[in-house]
């Protein structure tokens, strides 16, 4: 078993408490890290070290040249960990390695994107009037709290400390308290990449106590969270004594809505790996499949065979495609929710745990891939964010049905919509109230653009070069250039 150490200021540091908690792997319950259990004290000798990297020892200063290559070489460092990194991500969250692998190479390109970035942050020229010049410069907004989720644990940490160092801030990261292992594992890369002390700092502890010390303390400029809507709204409120820039990523309730005219085959496939994928621990899982009438029956009884073939296991079998969820809280949440969902529709697969779980998984966090149909979009399991491998099956009659179903709901992260209709999809495009729509696709998430929800799934942007604007805060500078007094007061 490894014992890991948080990263404040260039060293590696037990908790100030000498504190530790324990990190299971979920598909077996095996102990497999004790990490720190940080606490305020903690928060604060990081935010100190982060205050003083950023204020007097002249890291925003460096030039853009110098952090991108720092970025660079942090992708470098992570390809050539990529192993090490994608077991460690599957032991610890659950995933199926194939998944984890792709989730460190797109954290690689990542931080390539930002260091590319780096020197591409620049401000513009304005047209004012009289003897004068104007100008903005973009400058970074200072020391920023990185506070992120276990569903991605590498992913979504990395798209917020690359443009982050990519701006010249300083920031703190914390992990989520169940999958703290791939970041604390990276924080030997940044030492070895050359961040300066204090740049980046990891630690690892529960929310509530080291994630609220972040949000409240002074020394603290920026949130960047990506969790649930309800913490969301906390940090909106603690963060609001200190007027902290603050960005949120939320949860969502996405729906993947299916035209009778879409190719069958495709729609199939693309309805389950919607909301199967990483065992529908996904912010915008496709958890609501609106289907047309005409083939709603056919598209049920399709689903459901070939979801019956998805194969559950530890993650590190490579012929595991859905592994446990990640903990006792959130098997416990899932399930209720399939029980809530028995009284509101009508069950057609799954429901429960597998009964023939691979030898040592028995006790592991493992739920069937459950579909729920005929599902009334006022049910509960159709309204409320379940972050599992729950489907919810919605009948629709008429295009404007189908974008009403998919608005009636307070998110509004993403939707797909699966169609060979050019003029039907680009009515649906605009209609969509979602921060991202995909067309005859589900799920992917690309570097080059911009990810962030409308309506409770949150605001600002990660990604592409909308992610590097929420670490920058704009300075307008005006010169007169009228060696004249002022004249007012003459
Ligand atoms: P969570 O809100 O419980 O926790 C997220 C992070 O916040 C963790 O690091 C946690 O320790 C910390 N935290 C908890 N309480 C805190 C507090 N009072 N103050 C400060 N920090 C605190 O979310 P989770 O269960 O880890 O993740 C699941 C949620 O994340 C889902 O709602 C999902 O939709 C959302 N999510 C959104 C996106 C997106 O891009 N929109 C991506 C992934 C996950």
């Amino acid at each position: 078993m490894d014992t890991y150490r948080n990263f404040i200021d260039g060293k590696s540091l037990e908790a100030a408490s000498g504190r530790t908690y324990e990190v299971l792997n979920p598909a077996t319950r095996e102990v497999i890290a004790k990490v720190p259990q940080s606490d305020e004290k903690d928060a604060d000798r990081a935010v100190l070290a982060a205050r003083r990297a950023f204020d007097r020892d002249g890291w925003p200063e460096t030039s853009a040249r110098e952090r991108g290559s720092i970025l660079f070489r942090i992708a470098g460092w992570v390809r050539s960990h990529a192993k090490r990194l994608a077991e460690l991500e599957t032991l610890n969250n659950g995933k199926p390695l194939a998944e984890a692998e792709g989730d460190v190479a797109d954290a690689a390109f990542c931080f390539e994107y930002y260091g590319g970035l780096a020197t591409k942050v620049h401000g513009e020229v304005l047209p004012v009037p009289g003897q004068a010049f104007a100008m903005t410069l973009r400058e970074p907004v200072g020391v920023a709290a990185l506070i992120v989720p276990w569903n991605y644990p590498i992913m979504m940490a990395v798209q917020k400390v690359a443009p982050a160092i990519a701006a010249g801030c300083a920031s703190i990261l914390k992990p989520a308290r169940p999958t703290p292992l791939t970041m604390l594992e990276m924080a030997n890369g940044f030492a070895e990449c050359g961040v300066p002390p204090g740049v980046v700092n990891v630690l690892s502890g529960p929310g509530n106590s080291i994630g609220l010390a972040l949000v409240r303390h002074p020394g603290v400029d920026k949130i960047s969270f990506t969790g649930s809507g309800e913490v969301g709204r906390e940090i909106m409120r603690e963060g609001s004594a200190t007027l902290k820039r603050v960005s949120l990523e939320l949860g969502g309730k996405s729906p993947n809505i299916f035209f009778a005219d879409a190719d069958f085959e495709a729609a199939v496939e693309g309805a389950l790996f919607g909301v199967f994928v990483n065992q529908g621990e996904v912010c915008s899982a496709g958890s609501r499949v609106l289907v047309e009438r005409p083939i709603y029956r056919k598209m049920l009884d399709a689903m459901v065979e070939k979801a019956k073939k998805i194969k559950l296991g530890p993650g590190l079998d490579p012929s595991t495609k859905m592994g446990p969820l990640v903990n006792q809280e959130q098997y416990d949440k899932v399930l209720s929710y399939i029980d809530i969902g028995r009284k509101e529709a009508k069950l057609a697969l799954g429901g429960g745990r597998p009964p023939d779980l691979p030898k040592g998984c028995e006790k592991g966090f493992f739920v069937q891939p459950t579909i729920f149909y005929d599902v009334d979009n006022a049910a509960r399991i159709a309204r409320e964010e379940i972050f599992g491998p729950v489907m919810s099956v919605i009948p629709f009659d008429t295009e404007e049905d189908a974008y009403r179903i998919a608005n009636d709901t307070p998110f509004g992260l993403a939707a797909a919509l699966w169609s060979r209709d050019h003029f039907k999809v680009m009515r649906a495009i605009r209609r969509i109230r979602a921060g991202i729509v995909w067309v005859n696709h589900m799920q992917p998430a690309m570097v080059e653009a911009p990810w962030g929800g409308f309506k409770q799934s949150g605001f600002g942007r990660e990604l592409g070069t909308y992610g590097l604007d929420e670490f920058t805060e704009v300075k307008q500078v005006y010169m007169n250039l009228d060696e004249k007094p002022i004249g007012w007061y003459l």
